[in-house]
């Protein structure tokens, strides 16, 4: 049995299973009714990649003072 039956599986004996709404526009992750996601220039984001982005920009941002010199 691989993945995908089990998840039929599942989603035979689980009705009361949100509805999809869509998905995150950097991993595909579902993001459904009542789900936190974060609405940026990137597009919809679910948390994961939301956390992921701001970690990239501040690290580009990142300058240690007292330290300009080679810039
Ligand atoms: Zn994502």
């Amino acid at each position: 049995m691989d993945y995908l039956d089990l998840e039929e599986e599942r989603l035979k004996y689980d009705p009361q299973e949100e509805e999809e709404l869509f998905n995150c526009d950097k991993c595909g992750a579902e993001i459904y009714e009542g789900q936190e996601y974060y609405e940026c220039e990137m597009g919809d984001l679910c948390e994961k990649c939301f956390d992921k982005m701001q970690e990239d920009e501040k690290s580009e941002c990142e300058r240690i003072a007292g330290d300009e010199d080679e810039y």
